[in-house]
């Protein structure tokens, strides 16, 4: 577009014959060429706008999303949230920037925006969040793990009041590039079926069951800390690695933990065995992932380019 002027103005200075004119001409029209294509492309495409899209672009329901943001001048960092939640953006590049958002589960499927801001300029990008079919899976378990004694349910509530406090809290970041499937191997569950237990108690599943022999070693999914290695009533042997901004993957069943509270690991670092401890039918991997305290796919999580 800011070429059409210099055409133009190139055109009305080569039909002038005169030599000294023509310079003349020449550096005048150089010095408009020069403002003009200035002035135009500011007008229409400031030169420091930066570009923002939501990855992908249509988001199914449970599912982790990605916002890049290129062209970022130097010094600024953008400012974003989601469903009143910050999201937190890291570099991925010259002049490049990411931050991870989830949507929940239950979230309306439609037409969503998000504000992103670089300093002095705002964008409003729309997404679609698709309506997706869960599956459905009759469950038969021993009643006492289903319709819980008191002793059990008050277990049970104080341990997930634990949990909810713990991902609360967001640390600096630790992951580092893409998440990883924790075992190389087939689904057993999916995330989002809906269980009914002994025909009776109806839960949804928040993770994904991958199919392991007992004890199969189970890597870290990214770069993180561990917040949590100990037995719990539903999750049996459990092991919660916190990756910073607000990112936390949940290894659950496990025969053994491998790794203590406070531990820093490593992708691809060994931090259990498969095994079946908790409420579980047989040896199996339950991964959870958890973006700012919403249950994400994990499938999701491993899929995006990070
Ligand atoms: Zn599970």
């Amino acid at each position: 577009m800011c070429k059409i002027p210099y055409e133009k103005i190139l055109k009305q200075t080569n039909s002038d014959k005169s030599k000294s004119l023509f310079l003349t001409s020449s550096l005048l029209s150089s010095l408009f060429l020069f403002i003009f294509s200035a002035f135009s492309c500011f007008e229409s495409t400031p030169v420091s706008a930066f570009h923002a899209e939501v990855l992908p672009h249509e988001i199914k329901q449970g599912d982790a999303f990605l916002i890049k943001v290129t062209n970022v001048p130097a010094s600024s960092q953008p400012i974003s949230a989601f469903n009143e939640k910050q999201l937190y953006f890291s570099s991925c590049g010259d002049a490049c920037f990411i931050a991870l958002g989830a949507i929940e589960i239950r979230t309306i499927p439609g037409i969503y925006t998000i504000n992103i801001l670089v300093g002095e300029q705002k964008k409003t990008l729309t997404f679609t969040v698709e309506p997706t079919s869960f599956p459905t899976l009759n469950l038969t378990l021993p009643d006492e793990k289903v319709f819980l004694s008191p002793e059990n349910l008050k277990r049970v509530k104080k341990e997930s009041k634990k949990l909810q406090s713990l991902f609360q809290a967001v640390s600096e970041k630790l992951w580092n590039g893409r998440f990883i499937l924790p075992l190389a191997n087939d689904f057993s569950t999916a995330f989002g079926t809906k269980r009914i237990m002994n025909k009776k108690r109806v839960s949804v599943h928040r993770g994904l069951d991958i199919r392991g022999k007992m004890g199969e070693r189970v890597k870290a999914s990214n770069h993180g800390r561990v917040v949590l290695a100990e037995e719990l009533f539903f999750g049996g042997n459990t092991v919660i690695i916190d990756h910073g901004q607000g990112i936390y993957t949940i290894y659950m069943h496990l025969s053994e933990c491998k790794v203590q509270p406070g531990t820093i690991i490593s992708k691809g670092d060994t931090i259990g065995f498969v095994g079946d401890s908790g409420r579980a039918t047989g040896p199996h991997l339950h991964f959870g992932v958890k973006v700012h305290t919403i249950s994400v796919n994990p499938v999701s999580l491993a899929e995006l380019s990070l």
